[in-house]
């Protein structure tokens, strides 16, 4: 009989098989048997805005259309906005007006008598109806034409000023008599508006783009 207590730390009959079952030999190699070598990644020197990289270059014999500034389209002055509020500054009036018995505008073009407002150049004395004006500037657009032939086509339509004839504030009868259709007060203060709006209608104030 051994000694009592125990030096063996446990008494007898007590249960001395394995807690746990010891598991199965795994036939793979543990994780960190692996010897992983992180490959190096290639540091690329890179330049700003990738300024290194080779230039952009079209294939030989690939057909490429005209570029954005082959397109010509004019474009008008921007005014700057009128700040001389309750100040005397210079007005030019929006619209000449001729005052006779008859219309005697004719526009030299399509050779008929322009339909309402119109544009009269001074220094040649001719008119020239807003269709005709319009077609002129359209044709303008097109990009055949030089920088040079253009702008001094546009100086030449910005001599054409915008006129009407009085017929639309009185008619005229035998001799001097004209008769209003309107008080003069509201002829004034549309005149005012008109040439007010008239810094904001750069019609005829043309502007190339270069
Ligand atoms: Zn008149
Ligand atoms: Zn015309």
């Amino acid at each position: 009989m051994s000694s009592y207590p125990s030096n063996r730390g446990y008494t007898a009959m007590v249960n001395r098989s394995p807690r746990f079952k010891i598991p199965p030999e795994s036939k793979y190699p543990a994780p960190n048997a692996y010897d992983y070598v992180r490959p190096e990644a290639d540091v690329k020197i890179c330049y700003p805005f990738n300024s290194s990289d080779t230039r952009f270059r079209l294939q030989l014999g690939k057909q490429i259309g005209p570029s954005p500034s082959d397109y010509y389209h004019y474009r008008r002055r921007v005014e700057p906005v009128e700040m001389a509020f309750g100040k005397q500054r210079f007005v030019i009036p929006a619209y000449s007006v001729f005052c006779g018995a008859e219309n005697k505008s004719r526009c030299f073009k399509c050779q008929t008598q322009p339909e309402g407002d119109y544009y009269h150049n001074f220094d040649h004395n001719l008119d020239l109806c807003r269709p005709c004006m319009n077609a002129e500037i359209e044709e303008l657009n097109n990009c055949k034409y030089e920088r040079l032939k253009r702008s001094n086509r546009l100086r030449a339509l910005g001599k054409y000023k915008p006129a009407r004839w009085c017929d639309f504030f009185h008619k005229h009868y035998s001799g001097d008599l004209s008769v209003d259709k309107y008080p003069r007060t509201v002829l004034r203060l549309k005149t005012r508006v008109e040439n007010y709006l008239q810094t904001y209608d750069t019609m005829h104030k043309w502007y190339v783009q270069y």
